[in-house]
């Protein structure tokens, strides 16, 4: 009789709860023994995309870097989710893991990343459990899931012209001619607003503006449709005015084409102009998780509220010197005991936030979850 080690978040395994893979995370497990049931479905896939306690890695030859924490994000089918956090917090790397594009010396230790079927009779498929480059990793990469990197120039192939990139990307996963796919860049190019489509997808990207660069990315990003759309830092290289005009057109296409959006950006105006929910990320962790207007008018997390205070104001008296989050964020190999923000955070409790355990993620209101000692969770919240 196999001994089986029930590890899931699910509470019933449903009957079609076959255990795919016999192999836990850890390494092979000899056949009677399951340590973490592979390949099962989630409870409820509602949303489009679901990961649940995330852990990257970045095996470095001075140590290894814990880049990405236990994060765990839901995002709805045509919603917005802003990803905020100062560089290096972990935020890109966390949609790599989802694209599973990560370095060479990065890896998913463990966690899940759930996406949901595009057929409703279809089943979710967990994305950290596909081969990196295997063939269906390879079929949701541009098809389900597409990304927009942070710098056209050096993402753009500067000896192909912006209608063969895209047409490379529409051919690779529809059976097309090279002609109907020539027509279908000049289209997109089109639809992201770039003036004589005809003309330009002709052009090199060093013939194209900063701005025309990014809105080729964005036609090669959506040529196939995609069901969730990661912008990592798509407006960080523009002047301000080009900037909006990207994010209104990032927002058409998402209306036109019903699609999520996971708009990573160190940017909390952007953030406040583009999503439904915001995620705070400091050192890999979520420290913040709300709807979009709670978070801005009740920001929690005081990683947050420096984070607010920090942006400059119309009006603001110019005599006056910026809020600025005291110190610094630390190096990537130090170990903090407690909660990670404690060196900067002028609301510590001395024996309480800087001791064992960094604390938990809790619903501290209603869809407003925040990981600080401050906020307790709310009277029936996991
Ligand atoms: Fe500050 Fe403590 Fe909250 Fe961390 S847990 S943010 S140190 S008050």
């Amino acid at each position: 009789m196999p001994l089986i080690v029930w590890d899931s978040p699910l509470k019933t395994p449903p009957p079609c709860c076959i255990f795919l893979a016999m192999e836990s995370r850890g390494g092979r497990i000899p056949g009677l023994l399951f340590h973490r049931p592979v390949g099962i479905l989630p409870r409820s896939m509602d949303a489009l995309l679901d990961i649940r306690n995330l852990e990257v890695r970045l095996a470095l030859r001075e140590g290894v870097v814990r880049a990405v924490n236990g994060v765990c994000l839901q995002l709805s089918p045509r919603r917005t989710l802003g990803l905020v956090g100062e560089s290096g917090c972990g935020k890109s790397m966390a949609a790599k893991a989802i694209l599973r594009i990560l370095p060479p010396r990065g890896s998913i230790a463990s966690g899940e990343i759930w996406l949901a079927p595009r057929e409703a009779d279809g089943s979710p498929v967990d994305l950290a459990q596909l081969p990196a480059n295997g063939k269906a990793m390879r079929r949701i990469r541009g098809s389900d899931i597409s990304m927009i990197f942070q710098e056209p120039m050096s993402s753009l192939s500067p000896v192909h012209t912006a209608g063969n990139q895209i047409a490379e990307a529409v051919r690779l996963h529809q059976s097309v001619t090279r002609a109907q796919a020539i027509d279908r860049a000049v289209e997109m190019l089109g639809l992201a607003g770039v003036p004589h489509p005809e003309q330009r997808v002709n052009a090199y990207s060093h013939e194209l503006s900063g701005g025309l660069r990014q809105r080729v990315m964005i036609a090669m990003a959506l040529c196939c449709r995609p069901r969730l759309l990661i912008a990592d830092e798509p407006t960080t290289a523009l002047d301000v005015t080009v900037q909006g005009q990207i994010l209104t057109l990032i927002r058409r296409l998402q209306q036109e084409f019903s699609m999520a959006v996971l708009m990573i950006t160190h940017d909390m105006g952007v953030v406040a102009e583009t999503a439904d929910e915001v995620a705070v990320m400091y050192l890999g962790r979520i420290a913040e998780h709300a709807p979009n207007a709670a978070l801005f008018a009740r920001p929690r997390h005081p990683y947050t509220v420096g984070l607010l205070e920090s942006v400059p104001r119309l009006g603001q008296d110019r005599t006056k010197r910026l809020h600025a989050i005291p110190g610094h964020v630390p190096g990537p190999f130090e170990v903090i005991a407690g909660c990670p923000f404690h060196p900067r955070c002028s609301q510590r409790i001395k024996g309480v936030c800087d001791t064992g355990e960094a604390p938990k993620l809790r619903e501290f209101e209603a869809g407003h979850h925040v990981a600080c000692h401050l906020y307790p969770a709310k009277e029936g919240a996991a």
